[in-house]
């Protein structure tokens, strides 16, 4: 990749403030956020170029990032950059309404859709890993994911413990605190529970504990215990960073015979060689050993996986609440180690989330470009002022106020979605607050344009049988049409970058999505293509799950007159 660019040195994360570098504020947005994916408080190796989840990288090398840059500042207003797996490779004259940025990553002919190739044609330098926001310029920091994390355990806690105030006196035991698992600690006391994190890397730990991800660290699983213990007992809040394999702890869990409530996992095991660390190794013991020896590495780093999934189901027996957490480690097993058992436990998206995606709902995320936070403060007293019926979004975004600390350019994440009402010139939740925004930028409330992004893991825009879509109820799990219609309707409907990837989140082979992003700089053209992006991106949500035959999408698309002409013919 070359050694890091004096630009990314100079910039040290999004350049701030009203003056822009480029000829539009759209392509402005691409810059800042691509900037912002890499600011050392944002990113997890940027000098690396890699944004978070095992390898997910922003641009293929430091000279593709700066030819990325100087070709968006000079992109006209009818300019299309097409960047393939990181690299820009062309420009086209296209129109106002189309997309500035097209990007497509680590994508590969079916045959072909493996890591062995990958990495073939990675060591080449013909392709780069862009994960799901990394290589789309939407990653926001630990911040993009705590609003899903908070909403998964929150569900989890109504389905298995209802008597209890969120999860109070349960303790979840979990692992894996990077940029995505960091969540997990703030997210299960946002619940009002307690949470012990297995993590190798102290790094890792340290900065989660800086953040105020996570309140305490131990090495010793006693002191955890006891630690966790007391709080549960009390009805505490208390998040403990445990520096440990996750594999030796369920080890030593199962010595001491203690059983928590919950158990999860976010290591990053969808990448057996660069994301997911060996038992008996400390973290740079591991890296040397995967430099010199990469096949026995691969083979300690499976083998612990299978002590770790059998920790996790022997928790399960014994009566704890066992989810994966979306990185493919019961596939990782059943695959590499024949392990029959592996999907005894569910992945979260059937257990807890599948029902609000047939409702069309996900991830809707903002980012103030002008980095000043009372843009972000504006924002949630106007999604408070525009659904004041829903107090469960109210708790949210107070508890956010209070407890998240923003990253790079401030943002903040609801999850919104369709519920329009039958009248079609009813506006989805979503495009009534991405409306809403553009006015506030318009009248001048918000100092600087706001721009909408949302993760991959969306209602209607991915196909993954590990994840997203495990045990769909007609067995459409592998139909990867899905996405491919979302990101042409999302190009189609005008949003200013689209982009298509395969393998983010559960590795590479095993999924496809994609990501979109709308600039709100107060115009007509952008409330124009709000209007239109919030409605079809969303609704291919409904769509996708009316069409496997989920009744809440079926209801959904006969309440907000969305068509599905095969239902209403
Ligand atoms: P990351 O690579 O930034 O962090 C992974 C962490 O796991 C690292 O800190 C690493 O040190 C630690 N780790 C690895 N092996 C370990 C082991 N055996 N024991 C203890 N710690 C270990 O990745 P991330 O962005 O946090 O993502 C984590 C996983 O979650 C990935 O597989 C990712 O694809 C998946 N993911 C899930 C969601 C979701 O919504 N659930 C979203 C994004 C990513």
């Amino acid at each position: 990749i070359g050694t890091p660019s004096a630009q990314w040195e100079k910039y040290q994360g999004a350049p701030m403030g009203t003056e822009i570098e480029c000829e539009g504020w759209r392509q402005e947005a691409a810059l800042r956020m691509l900037n912002n994916n890499l600011d050392p408080e944002v990113g997890e190796k940027p000098e690396d170029l890699v944004v978070y989840g095992g390898t997910g990288r922003a641009a293929r090398s430091w000279d593709a990032y700066d030819t990325i840059l100087e070709s968006l500042r000079t992109l006209e207003d009818d300019e299309t950059l097409l960047v393939q797996s990181g690299k820009p490779v062309g420009r086209f004259t296209t129109h106002e309404r189309a997309p500035r940025v097209l990007i497509a990553n680590s994508n590969l002919v079916g045959k072909w859709d493996d890591w062995d190739h990958f990495h073939e044609l990675e060591s080449k330098g013909l392709i780069m890993y862009g994960q799901m926001t990394a290589g789309s310029w939407a990653y926001i920091g630990t911040q993009g994911i705590i609003q899903g994390t908070f909403e998964t355990l929150a569900e989890a806690a109504r389905q298995h413990f209802p008597d209890r105030e969120g999860l109070r006196g349960t303790i979840t035991v979990t692992a894996g605190l990077g940029g995505m698992g960091g969540a997990q600690p703030l997210a299960v006391t946002m619940n009002n529970g307690v949470c012990i994190a297995a993590e190798v890397d102290e790094d890792r730990i340290d900065r989660r504990l800086e953040t105020d991800y996570c309140m305490e660290k131990t090495d010793d699983i006693d002191e955890a215990l006891e630690l966790a213990q007391a709080a549960a007992a009390e009805g505490d809040p208390l998040s403990v960073a445990l520096h440990m394999n996750a594999a030796e702890m369920f080890d030593e869990l199962r010595e001491r015979e203690f059983v928590p409530d919950i158990v999860t996992d976010q290591t990053s095991a969808h990448d057996e060689l660069e994301g997911y660390y060996p038992a008996g190794y400390t973290v740079s013991e591991s890296e040397e050993l995967r430099q010199e020896d990469p096949e026995t590495y691969v083979k300690e780093s499976l083998d612990t996986m299978e002590r770790h999934v059998e920790g996790i189901l022997a928790m399960q027996e014994r009566g704890a609440v066992a989810f994966e957490y979306g990185n493919n480690i019961r596939g990782q097993v059943e695959e590499h180690r024949n392990m029959d058992d592996a999907f005894d436990f569910p992945g979260f998206v059937p257990a807890y989330i599948r029902p609000l995606f047939c409702r069309g709902k996900g991830p809707f995320r903002w980012v103030a470009l002008s980095g000043d936070e009372s843009d972000i403060h504006r924002t949630d007293d106007a999604v408070k002022e525009l659904f004041p019926e829903k107090e469960h979004l109210h708790r949210w975004i107070d508890l956010a106020q209070d407890q998240v600390s923003f990253q790079g350019l401030p943002s903040r994440v609801c999850w919104l979605g369709y519920q329009s009402g039958d009248d079609p010139d009813d506006l989805t939740e979503r495009a009534r607050f991405a409306l809403r925004i553009n006015d506030l930028v318009a009248e001048g409330e918000i100092s600087a344009p706001v721009v909408v992004t949302r993760d991959h893991l969306d209602a209607g825009s991915v196909a993954s049988p590990n994840r997203e879509t495990e045990a769909m109820q007609d067995g459409s799990d592998a139909v990867a049409d899905w996405p491919i219609l979302n990101a042409l309707l999302n190009t189609s409907a005008g949003a200013d970058i689209v982009s298509v990837h395969d393998g983010g989140g559960v590795g590479i082979g095993n999924s496809l999505h994609t990501n979109n992003h709308v600039v709100l700089d107060g115009s007509s053209l952008a409330a124009e293509k709000a209007r239109r992006v919030f409605t079809t991106d969303p609704g291919m949500g409904v769509i996708r799950h009316a069409d496997a035959g989920y009744e809440e999408a079926l209801e959904e698309a006969a309440e907000s007159n969305v068509h599905v002409p095969m239902a209403d013919a």
